[in-house]
């Protein structure tokens, strides 16, 4: 086979894989990290952290009410058992059961305004858990979408890995060094084609005619003489 086009098949080859390679990099680092999801879990995070408090106030005072309540309920039971008679001791519990009513009272009041705090902590939760759910589905259709075409990106290296091995065993020994040797030094493309026009197709430069003479009719491996590549006619 000609050596320049045996080449040049290697090197589309090799600029595919690349191509494949780059793209996957990418999906993976997308797949990994999601701003958007990050950012609705850390506001429901926060509002986490603000139900929290008022929910455990809220209790505290439920159990404050119970407590008070069940203080009231065995002065009263005793006041109206008849078994203490001394007018000083039935006064002060008269007194005892009139300022845990005040208590009770003062203690409901507060539990209504921590409750109306708890609901709007609860709807702000609620919503901040409703934004992250839709974002988290967003984020799975996305990585389906980057799922599906990294599958694709795979197959593809495979078949062009396949045809790789083809492609090598169709270039000399010494021309797949020198080609792996100009590799790194020109930007994985170190053979460009002879455009119709006499001009090399990686930098544009017209080439001398007994030289694009060269090129077309001999199997000879010919520079740019310009950028230095290999040139190849197809
Ligand atoms: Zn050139």
């Amino acid at each position: 086979m000609n050596q320049g086009k045996a080449l040049y098949k290697l090197q589309e080859i090799d600029l595919g894989l690349i191509r494949c390679d780059k793209r996957l990099q990418a999906i993976e680092a997308q797949l990994a990290d999601n701003d958007a999801v990050k950012a609705a879990q850390v506001t429901v995070d926060i509002a986490e952290e603000e139900l929290k408090p008022l929910q455990k106030n809220l209790r505290d005072l439920e159990l404050q009410v119970q407590s008070t309540r069940s203080k009231r309920n065995n002065t009263e039971t005793r006041l109206y058992s008849g078994s203490v008679t001394n007018p000083k001791e039935l006064q002060d519990m008269q007194n005892e059961i009139e300022s845990l009513k005040k208590w009770h009272a003062e203690l409901e009041d507060r539990m209504l305004e921590v409750m109306l705090g708890v609901e709007e902590a609860e709807s702000v939760l609620n919503d901040a858990q409703d934004t992250l759910a839709q974002v988290m589905e967003a984020a799975a259709t996305e990585n389906q979408d980057l799922l599906s075409e990294k599958q694709a990106l795979i197959s593809e290296v495979s078949h062009l890995q396949e045809k790789r091995i083809a492609a090598i065993a169709a270039v000399d020994e010494t021309n797949l060094k020198l080609y792996d040797t100009m590799r790194p030094q020109k930007a994985n493309q170190p053979i460009a084609k002879l455009n119709s026009d006499d001009t090399c197709s990686a930098c544009g430069i017209r080439q001398m005619g007994v030289v694009t003479q060269e090129i077309r009719r001999s199997e000879e491996l010919i520079y740019c003489r310009n950028c230095k590549r290999l040139l190849v006619a197809l």
